[in-house]
């Protein structure tokens, strides 16, 4: 399906908990809020089947972090029944360890491990946690078990900037296929970090110079650059971004149940929890799902748009 701005609807990111063991001081909690209902598996598997219906063949999963729903593993397995030609997830890889070979038996394609440090102290000063050593075992089991590619996830902000550079040699040195640079976002507790927000301007124009090539990325036209090693680096710019914006093909469910159609939007929300809710068959629970997709496809916008 394609918005009334052009953009196909390819992808969908699914937040399974907001409940989180580490405490980022600058996390955007998916753009959500409150959360006095969790979606059951089946709710978010019910979703996901009408979600494929409509063109979409990509999940995300996402939280909080995702790794402590008890029911990751079904829900992942229910995912790649349904059929989704990738499905991934993105964690803070403090339970990866034990959890990488059943996922990975389960169906996952792919994981993106958010590490924010290169250092015990800059980690903890970030994540508020001591969990350095253990992220970097939970890193090594994803890619042992084959769950390629393995991204990194890296929020660049003044507590990490300086590290940026012995993060790239990390990981070169731990074997993982790609890094996400990212940009903060000020959303969620984001909004009060952004004073420690950078453009990652001076950055990316360092990683233009040493690397072998460019090339821009569909979704969100985002650019990537080739490293002599062979590592990929990904400059996830979103802000007052409209070109990220006009290469959005994501829509999201809310842990609580609505149809999310843009991580800084609020207003831009369709609810379904009454309907994942309501005394329905199946078949009608469906239909009216199909409908809610529908008017979310309608109202989807850019968030940051080119003024003329
Ligand atoms: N707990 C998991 C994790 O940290 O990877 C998944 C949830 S987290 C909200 C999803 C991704 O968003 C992570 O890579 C995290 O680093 C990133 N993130 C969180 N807050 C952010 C912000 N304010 N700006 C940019 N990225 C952010
Ligand atoms: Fe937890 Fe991820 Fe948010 Fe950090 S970014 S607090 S790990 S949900």
């Amino acid at each position: 399906m394609i918005d009334r701005f052009g953009r196909p609807l390819e992808d969908l990111r699914i937040t399974l908990t907001h409940v989180c063991n580490f405490e980022c001081f600058f996390c955007h909690m998916e753009g959500e809020e409150g959360d006095n209902y969790i979606l059951s598996k089946e709710d978010i598997l019910l979703v996901a089947k009408v979600a494929k219906n409509f063109g979409i063949n990509s999940v995300k999963l996402t939280g909080g972090e995702p790794t402590l729903r008890r029911d990751l593993v079904e829900i992942v397995r229910g995912l790649k029944q349904l059929g989704y030609r990738d499905v991934s997830m993105t964690t803070n890889g403090f339970l990866l360890k034990d959890l990488a070979y059943k996922l990975k038996l389960a169906g996952l394609d792919r994981i993106n491990v958010s590490l924010h440090a290169i250092s015990r102290e800059t980690f903890k000063k970030i994540t508020g946690v001591d969990a350095f050593d253990r992220v970097i075992e939970g890193i090594k089991s994803a890619i042992d078990v084959g769950l390629v590619p393995v991204k990194l996830n890296f929020v660049v902000n003044r507590r990490n900037r300086e590290e940026v550079f012995k993060f790239i040699e990390l990981s070169q040195n731990l074997g993982v296929n790609e890094i996400h640079l990212i940009e903060l976002h000020p959303v969620g507790l984001g909004k009060l970090a952004f004073k420690e927000h950078d453009d990652l301007r001076e950055i990316e124009e360092y990683i233009e110079k040493i690397s072998i090539k460019k090339q821009i990325r569909k979704k969100h036209f985002r650019p990537r650059y080739v490293l002599p090693s062979g590592l990929i680096v990904e400059v996830v710019k979103p802000y007052a971004n409209p070109i990220f914006c006009a290469g959005c093909n994501r829509i999201r469910l809310s842990v609580d149940g609505k149809l999310k159609t843009c991580l800084y939007r609020e207003d831009n929300v369709i609810d379904i929890l009454d309907i994942l809710k309501g005394e329905y068959s199946e078949d009608v629970k469906e239909e009216l799902l199909g409908r809610a997709f529908m008017i979310a496809i309608a109202i989807r916008e850019p968030n940051f748009k080119y003024k003329i």
